[in-house]
């Protein structure tokens, strides 16, 4: 929102426009900025354990090419404490949490996540993503199981209808890995793999019947124009399931486009093949949105399945959630933002972390997102910078948050700061009119 208030009287700015356009002298130089760059170069990173080692370590007996077979990574995922505790050296906490009889959400990691984990420390970015902890048991105020009210909005199971002109898809509740800051943590992992577990040969009849009874819901409401698909985790399921699904959207004569919402190249990589890359072209325009929570997840096998989607024409953006102790450093979101780039993903969505029950313990005061960005911007290129945003509690819609760079009027010049903190006018007259008119309509 810009600033109102006229400055007159205070300091001039240096008028760099001015400059320019009286056509003789350059345009003053910004001031240069006193930092070093964040990323001096974006990486890839090796898992910390070869992977032949990783492998007869904790899966002997299991080949290369198994591990490169994703239905073999979501039946060898590690899903119980036992298993886990063979992995990674538990702290108190995270086999507290793993004890506890019935969390609402299980613990499930592929065996391919599990390696870029940290065996012994428990505050590891990735770890903290997947391993439990009892925080989740406590309920902060402000926090609900349904934080985003979509089963209000919900006209039929499955089908979230709060935009006109969308829809969200839930097309499955299951997911390779669980998220501990899942905002759908009511609706996907137990409570739902039983009935829609992608790895099943077609899904169960059960899973159709509900996606018929969306499909007619879309069909019947011409306005919807744009259908997410979202979940749970749409790539989990198997090729033949997902082109039935997309060949009946896409027979739907209002829907334009098709969205895709998945975590897959991050936890599950070798999901990508291209026998799917060539089924997903058959249904365009066809977009994705990629979650990535962390630069650790930028490995080689994430690089390649992004190659291979971006190759299939689907334009590539990410969604990242904003998590206290994982991704809340400029060093952290620059280098996951500069390395989705390299791998042609636009970082898309930058979220404050849903306030879902028992997710205190992962969201930073709503400052910091916007601190981040400030320190970001004019460090990475604008294809790098997301829009931040808070999904407003009670189902108020995506809200953007940005730094304020304005600082009012001047005369007839808007007053401006640059990412270094360099003052800048720029020529506004009609701006500056509008500016000084008494407001109307308000209250007295
Ligand atoms: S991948 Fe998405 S839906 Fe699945 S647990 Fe993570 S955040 Fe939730």
């Amino acid at each position: 929102m810009l600033e109102t208030a006229i400055l007159d009287g205070e300091a001039d700015p240096p008028d760099a426009g001015a400059a320019a356009r009286e056509g003789g002298a350059e345009p003053e130089e910004p001031p240069s900025p006193e930092v070093p760059p964040l990323l001096p170069d974006p990486h890839f990173p090796d898992a910390p354990e070869p992977l032949a080692r990783f492998l007869s370590r904790h899966f002997p007996g299991a080949t290369q090419r198994e591990w490169n077979d994703w239905r073999w990574q979501i039946a060898n995922r590690i899903a119980d404490a036992e298993t886990a505790a063979r992995l990674w050296r538990l702290s108190d906490d995270e086999r507290a949490a793993l004890a506890r009889p019935r969390a609402t959400l299980p613990l499930a990691v592929t065996p391919y996540y599990a390696r870029l984990v940290d065996p012994c420390d428990p505050a590891q970015p990735l770890r903290r993503t997947v391993l439990p902890a009892t925080a989740e048991d406590l309920r902060a105020p402000g926090e609900a199981d349904d934080p985003l009210a979509e089963d209000a909005c919900s006209p039929v199971p499955g089908l979230v209808h709060r935009y006109p002109n969308r829809v969200l898809f839930l097309a499955t509740g299951f997911c390779s890995t669980y998220c501990r800051y899942c905002t759908r943590s009511r609706q996907v992992g137990a409570a739902c793999a039983a009935t829609t577990r992608g790895g099943a040969a077609a899904g169960p009849e059960g899973l159709r019947r509900r996606w018929q009874a969306c499909l007619d819901y879309i069909a019947r409401t011409p306005q919807v124009a744009d259908v997410l698909l979202s979940g749970g985790d749409p790539l989990t399921l198997p090729d033949a399931a997902l082109d039935w699904l997309l060949t009946r959207l896409r027979a739907i004569r209002h829907v334009e486009i098709v969205r895709i919402g998945t975590k897959v190249p991050a936890v599950l990589p070798m999901r990508v093949t291209k026998h799917l890359a060539r089924m997903l072209k058959k249904h365009h325009p066809l977009w994705m949105s990629l979650h990535f929570a962390h630069p650790r997840e930028l490995t080689a096998d994430t690089r390649q399945a992004c190659a291979i989607l971006a190759d299939a024409g689907i334009p590539l953006g990410s969604q990242t959630v904003l998590l206290a102790g994982v991704n809340d450093t400029p060093q952290a979101l620059g280098g996951l933002f500069q390395g989705l780039l390299s791998l042609r993903v636009r970082p898309y969505y930058l979220y404050q972390c849903d306030p879902i029950s028992g997710s205190a313990h992962f969201r930073t005061p709503v400052a910091r997102g916007v601190e981040i960005l400030r320190a970001l911007r004019g460090r990475l290129s604008g294809y790098a910078m997301p829009t931040f945003v808070i999904d407003a509690p009670g189902g108020g819609g995506k809200i953007p948050l940005a730094p304020e760079y304005t600082l009012g009027y001047s005369g007839d010049d808007l007053v401006l700061h640059n990412y270094a903190g360099g003052l800048y006018r720029y020529p506004d007259r009609a701006g500056a009119a509008l500016a000084a008119r008494p407001r109307t309509g308000g209250a007295a």
